[in-house]
């Protein structure tokens, strides 16, 4: 196979003593701007690390970013019919949550609140779909995210950074090539409407959070734009311990936490088996689901953004009921990979021996979320043999592999040399999306903006917050 290649925005390499000197000054005024992550390894409340970046912005195919932005209004369309279409999350989940203990409690919060009847029928979602490039000219869906879709504030951030870099290199004619970015504004309006639509000017938006937050300048933005937009709307932080504690219903099944009401409740965590650790905590996750705040996702959406959902989404005809427009269907269907389930059927076995013929061209998928955890490679082949007799392969998708083309470029890490040297790139971008809306109908459909993260082309998996990634923005070409 070829390797596909990027061109850089400006020619490259720098010369070495200006690019230190760069560095430095990008480092300060990263910190300077709020553009951080606090350490995993040396973790102090009192302290926060620059997040890594790239120096210069990626580059990136213009039509296939426009195509990108173009179409997330019908992925949001899709995921909201998916989430309130009960039979086909049923059918499509019947096995996983058999063995997947985690996506079977969520189910099983979903059904409880559906037997009891729903007590708040309208969804908020902020979601992210994120997409790699295959070739120069197509883009395809690595995954949709429903949940606690992060970088509303580090996407925008990134822009400003290569900017600033940009312009201190008096490379102005190339600033118009950069994208604008209102992702933080755009996500933060989304739950401003909420708020507004629950109609108590008294009751709080609650974000809930993991025990400890690593990715903190990320929400603690959100959290201050939102008092920006309106200083008026009160916002508390509680882990699910502490809802488990504070938390309350009313008669009329308000979500209280001591005496405040919750209008909207805005996850930032219970993504993972680890932050719903105990029964408090999944009791807490019940109580939340059960009330009237207006949830961000809701259990329904949850559950519609598992990479199951996505697998299924994929099979022939399976949008067609979810989408009218033909030219929307050949759209979307456009976006998707070979994605294969490895059901105890006839199409399970052919993906589990294209798996082990040529483990390479895929990869392997829990229903996880934070990156992490899918397997690569040869692993992919121990996987397998260990799991395809037994119920466990139900709980997994085999996804082929996106080989996106590479980038020469230089990422700026906290404990990194400087001046860098130049490495080999590949790159992931998200495009935000606010939805809000029932079962009947859809109130708003946005898109609010966009994220890049990039990471050295021999990594598998590019999390920023997991380490692996760097921020990035993209120069359109
Ligand atoms: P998570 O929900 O944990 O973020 P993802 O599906 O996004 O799960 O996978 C994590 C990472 O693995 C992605 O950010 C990407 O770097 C890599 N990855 C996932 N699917 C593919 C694929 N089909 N081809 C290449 N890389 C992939
Ligand atoms: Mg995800
Ligand atoms: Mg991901």
């Amino acid at each position: 196979m070829s390797v596909k290649r990027l061109p850089s925005c400006i020619p490259i390499p720098l010369d070495e003593k200006e690019l230190k000197e760069l560095v430095s000054k990008t480092k300060d005024w990263v910190v300077m701007h709020g553009i951080g992550i606090r350490s995993k390894t040396a973790f102090s409340e009192d302290s926060i690390n620059f997040a890594p970046y790239l120096l210069l912005p990626s580059t990136f195919p213009r039509k296939e970013f426009e195509r990108a932005v173009e179409i997330q209004t019908t992925l949001n369309e899709l995921m909201h019919r998916v989430a309130h279409n009960q039979e086909f999350l049923k059918e499509t989940l019947k096995d996983t949550i058999q063995v997947d203990e985690f996506t079977g409690s969520l189910y099983k919060i979903w059904e409880t609140v559906l037997n009891e009847g729903v007590t708040q029928p309208l969804s908020l979602a902020l979601v992210r779909n994120d997409l790699m490039l295959d070739s120069m000219h197509s883009w395809k869906q690595v995954e949709f995210n429903t949940i606690a879709a992060g970088f509303g504030w580090l996407g925008p951030a990134s822009l400003a950074i290569n900017r600033f870099v940009l312009e201190e290199l008096e490379h102005f004619d190339k600033l118009q090539n950069l994208p604008e970015n209102n992702a933080l504004t755009g996500m933060t309006m989304g739950l401003l409407e909420a708020w507004k639509i629950y109609g108590d000017s008294k009751a709080a938006i609650l974000v809930i959070v993991e025990d400890v937050t690593y990715n903190i300048c990320d929400q603690r933005f959100h959290e201050f734009e939102l008092k920006r937009l309106n200083p008026r709307v009160k916002l508390m932080r509680k882990t699910l311990t502490d809802v488990h504690m504070e938390g309350s219903l009313s008669e009329n099944n308000e979500l209280m936490i001591g005496n405040t009401v919750v209008s909207v409740v805005y996850y930032r965590s219970a993504y993972t088996p680890e932050q719903i650790p105990t029964k408090k905590e999944w009791g807490s996750r019940l109580l939340i689901e059960r009330s009237q705040a207006i949830k961000c996702p809701s259990i329904q959406y949850h559950l519609a953004g598992t990479k199951k959902v996505q697998q299924a989404l994929a099979k022939p005809g399976a949008l067609e009921p979810f989408l009218s427009d033909p030219n929307k269907i050949a759209a979307v269907r456009d976006i998707f990979t070979g994605l294969f389930g490895l059901d105890f059927d006839e199409a399970g076995d052919q993906a589990i021996q294209m798996a082990l013929d040529d483990p390479e061209r895929f990869v392997l998928k829990p229903q996880r979320e934070g990156g992490g955890n899918n397997i690569y490679g040869s692993e992919i082949r121990d996987a397998i043999m260990q799991m395809k007799d037994t119920k466990e392969r139900t709980a997994w998708i085999l996804m082929e592999r996106i080989n996106p083309p590479i980038s020469t470029g230089y990422m700026i890490r906290p404990g990194g040399q400087n001046p860098p040297q130049l490495a080999e790139m590949i790159s992931e971008l998200g495009i935000f999306g606010v939805v809000i809306g029932d079962s009947q109908k859809i109130m708003v459909n946005r898109q609010v903006g966009h994220m890049l993260r990039t990471k050295v082309s021999t990594a598998d998996e590019g999390g920023v917050a997991a380490g692996y990634g760097a921020l990035d923005s993209p120069y359109l070409i």
